[in-house]
Order: C-alpha cells, then structure tokens, then sequence
C-alpha cells in the first residue's frame, strides 16, 4: 500500500499488526522485550522511559527525509517541513536548558562531544578529564576511543578516600597540564558538580570548558541540579538519559557567539560548532529523532517532567540510606542525584560486581556492574555496582518502594553463592520467589 493513496492517520494505524504480518521474528522479539521492561526492575542509571508521543514521532514518516546542512541551508530538495521541525527542536532546546544556541543534530552524546572536540582541537592539542575508571566517559579522551588516539589526554582523579572531586587538586593538576579542553561530567558521580569551579579553573588556565551532562541534563533542566549551561562554553548531552529519544545535543551560554579563530578560520564559537557537527563529523541528520527531541523539549518544560526529577532525587536518597541501614556500603554516603553507587565487595567476601549484576539481574533485577575509583578489579569483574532511579520513578514508584528494592538486592546478595570471581550459584525456587516479588512490585 503507497503512502499517498492513505490519510495520515489511516497509514499509522495499527503498525504492530502490519509488523506482525511483515516479520513474525522481530514482532516477537519486540514483544518480549515490553514484557522485560514491564515485569523486571529497571535501575540502570543510563536508562529512562520515554513517552508513547515520542515514539510516534520516532517512528513517523519524517523518517524517510534526508536533509544534509541546517534549517535555511540543506543540501537536499524538499526541505521546508523538516526545516521547521527543526527549528522548533532548536526553540524548545533552548528554552529548556535557557540557553543561546542549541544545536539538536548529534546523533549521539558520545557524537555530542567528537564535535566539540573537532570544532576546537588539533591534532595533539592537551584534553583534562575525569579518567574513565573515575567515573569518566569514554569519549573524554580514553585511550581506547578516537578521541585518546588523537588529543594529548591528561586525567584528573577523585580523592581517594572521599570518592569526591577535590577542585583544588584539579586547579593545581590544570595548571601543571596547561589543557586546552577540560571536560567536566561524569556517567558514574553521586554528588553535585561545581560548574561554577570548574569554568574558575579553566579560565585560569586559558582552556575552553565542556560540561557533559548526559546522565544529569533532566536534573538540570528541572533546576534538581545546578546548570553549567553559563558557565561551560559547550554543555553537551543524550537525549534519551533524561528521558526523550536516542540522540544527542549540545547547547551553548554567553559565549556562544564569542568570535574565535580556529584553524584559520575567524567565525563564532557556534559557527565552529555548525561545522563541525556537518560536514566535520556527521552526514545526513535523523530528522524523526529530531521531531523527536522535540516533543521531549516541550515535556521537559511541563510541570509533572520538572516535579519528578525532584522526585528522581529524593527515591535515590531514599535508596541510598536504606542500602546503608542494611549495611552495604554506598560510595560517599548517599547521592545527589538519580545515581547510586554501592561497594559489593565490601559487603561480602568474594562478592564482585558482576556477580552481583547477574544474580540480581536473574531475580529481576536490573543494575550495572561498575568499576569503583581505585578498583583493583578489572572492569568486567569490579567491586562495583551502579543503580539509578529514573524509570522506577517514571512508573510511580515512591520511597516505599525504595526500602521494598533495596530488601530485596540485600537478601539476593546474601543469598547467592560465590563460586569465583565471576561465577555463582543460586538457588532456584529463591530465584523464583524474588522474580515473582519483583513482578508483584513492578504491577503495584
Ligand atoms: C551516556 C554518556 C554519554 C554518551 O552517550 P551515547 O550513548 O553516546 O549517547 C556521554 N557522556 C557521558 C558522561 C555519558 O554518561
């Protein structure tokens, strides 16, 4: 059936049953997966749950446009819907994060901050960041990505004792590296970060500052967390942490419009960014994800989005001091945010992280094994676990619920037994009675 012959709403009715017809196997894949989602708990800190509106929009026709360039400027005929759609993503972003300039084209966070790398460094050019096993990102200059294969890349680390970031010790650590990028940001950080500081340091230092918000942004879009979007030259995130569509975004302050020459070239720190995103890292843009965005944007500014991310916060407290109470040991005392970090290994002997994974993950409960700062563990076995609370909040769940999870991880890791550092034993009528817990808690 052609797509003209059809009114707009007739052609999207009943997609799942023109799939069913189409492809039985991947039909039942993606029903399997609703029920996972549905009947497990979901407390991976890098996960949220979006709306159906953005999955429309995700899953629209807008899908079969390809616009290379920007609203105004595509290299492509056919433009004009799109442009708009476009620029209404561009108005939404903007007003969400209060910023000057937005830019919704990156593909993804990682993408989100190739750019900004590529708009501003040569080759060889000094990057300090927060190192991977920190609690950094991949795309902060670890070795094993591009961007540690190009940039001169330098580490700060937390204090070894307190896990927290010390910013006297990354001043004097800036000073000593003379970066021209810091990046500030964490995918594993319990506690608030000091935009504020860290834009001090930076321009003590004469560096551009990246603020890389993926695991926070819906935090900071809801005032939770403390913006660094006037204080970071670039803030950059993912668009499906803080509960919109696969994606990426990166939003600019004051400096926005700062003229600067880079490579020859005199523009404006955003014209720089413009380029890079197109033609300097990506090709075509995916304008349904963009449509996408913004339907999230406009979410993020109703009062529900804003009230739950308070929400988010205060159920990871929650968890955090329960945890404790039963006596596992969470990484700096509680949390500041969606996230919870927790020490298996020093709750029981022999426990590792990805023990602790499995077996809760076999009892319905899904987590991240997590390397800790001074982890002796490799990052596939770690002493670590990572929990977070966006979905679980997203489907109501209150600070009852909280202490109900965490008797639940408590009980799990008492019970399992520990074999190795990777392998386990637990028993299966425990394991079925602890599924079905968790299914009753995910129905309530
Ligand atoms: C998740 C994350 C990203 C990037 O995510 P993508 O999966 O590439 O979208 C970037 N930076 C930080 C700090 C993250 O936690």
């Amino acid at each position: 059936m052609s797509l003209e012959k059809r009114s707009f709403e007739d052609y999207h009715e009943g997609e799942f049953g023109v799939l069913k017809e189409a492809d039985r196997e991947v039909y039942e894949l993606i029903t399997r997966e609703y029920e996972r989602q549905r009947n497990t708990l979901q407390l991976v800190a890098a996960e949220n749950q979006c709306s159906r509106a953005v999955l429309a929009a995700l899953g629209s026709v807008v899908q079969n446009k390809t616009a290379e360039g920007f609203p105004g400027a595509r290299y492509h005929g056919g433009c004009e819907v799109v442009d708009d759609i476009e620029r209404l993503a561009v108005g939404r972003a903007k007003e969400a994060f209060g910023a000057q300039y937005a830019n919704v084209q990156p593909h993804c966070g990682t993408g989100a901050n190739q750019i900004v790398l590529t708009a501003l460094l040569e080759r060889g050019d000094k990057i300090l960041s927060l190192g991977l096993g920190q609690g950094g990102h991949f795309s902060h200059g670890a070795t094993l990505s591009l961007t540690g294969e190009f940039f001169d890349v330098e580490n700060y680390y937390v204090d070894n004792r307190s896990f927290l970031l010390d910013y006297n010790v990354i001043r004097d650590k800036a000073v000593e590296v003379k970066p021209k990028l810091i990046i500030c940001g964490a995918s594993a950080y319990t506690r608030t970060i000091d935009f504020e500081k860290f834009r001090e340091i930076a321009d003590k230092v004469g560096a551009y500052l990246l603020a890389d918000i993926s695991h926070i942004s819906g935090l900071v879009m809801a005032g939770a967390h403390p913006s660094p979007v006037n204080y970071a030259h670039f803030t950059t995130t993912s668009t499906y942490k803080p509960g919109g569509p696969r994606g990426g975004l990166i939003v600019m302050g004051g400096d926005y419009n700062r003229k600067t020459k880079i490579r020859g070239r005199d523009l404006a720190l955003w014209e720089h960014i413009q380029r890079a995103t197109f033609p300097g890292v990506q090709g075509t843009p995916y304008l349904n994800h963009i449509a996408a965005k913004a339907v999230f944007f406009k979410e993020t500014l109703s009062d529900e989005y804003k009230a739950r991310q308070f929400k988010i916060i205060e159920n990871a407290k929650r968890l955090a001091s329960s945890l404790l109470d039963l006596g596992l040991d969470v990484l700096t005392g509680g949390t500041d945010n969606h996230m919870v970090l927790v020490n298996v290994s020093n709750f029981r002997e022999g426990l590792t992280g990805v023990i602790a994974q499995k077996c809760l993950e076999e009892c319905g409960i899904v987590v991240d094994v997590n390397k800790l700062p001074y982890d002796k563990k490799s990052a596939s076995v770690a002493s670590g676990i990572r929990l977070g609370t966006p979905i679980v909040t997203k489907n109501g769940m209150g600070v009852k619920e909280m202490d109900e999870i965490s008797v639940l991880i408590d009980a799990i890791l008492k019970a399992v037994e520990i074999i190795s550092e990777r392998e386990y034993k637990i028993d299966e009528s425990f394991k079925e009675e602890k599924r079905n817990e968790v299914k009753e808690l995910c129905s309530g």
